[in-house]
């Protein structure tokens, strides 16, 4: 079993947090540091440290990240511009919370990829 972060407290709303969407396996909310005039973190629900840590078992709730994405990017009318999904591992992918999470940036031109 994964070592809980933040990310749970805010999964189970006991620390603030704008959650903009939340089913049985997802939550999204806003990222507290935003780096786009859209940044959205779209969790699952179930622990996972990192993304080498993924199961079987998690497949529901990670494909569910993607739905959502589209869901949240359309409702935030970024969907047809383009946007960015996101997942960081570890120390060299920039990793700081240890429960995995898709990014969903937009909302404005984002560069190249590779910084
Ligand atoms: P990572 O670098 O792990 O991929 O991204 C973690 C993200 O979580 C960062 O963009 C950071 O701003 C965001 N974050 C960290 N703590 C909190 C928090 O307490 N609330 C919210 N909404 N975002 C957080």
């Amino acid at each position: 079993m994964a070592e809980e972060t933040i990310f749970s407290k805010i999964i189970r709303r006991e620390i603030p947090a704008d959650i903009i969407y939340q089913d049985e396996l997802v939550t999204a909310f806003r990222d507290i540091s935003p780096r786009a005039p859209t940044h959205i973190l779209i969790i699952p629900n179930v622990e996972v440290e990192t993304s080498n840590d993924v199961l079987p078992e998690h497949e529901a709730a990670l494909g569910r990240l993607f739905t959502v994405a589209a869901k949240i990017a359309r409702q935030e009318g970024i969907a047809e511009e383009g946007y960015r999904l996101i997942v960081n591992c570890n120390k060299h992918g920039g990793q700081e919370v240890y429960h995995i999470h898709m990014h969903l940036l937009g909302g404005r031109p984002l560069g190249p990829m590779l910084a």
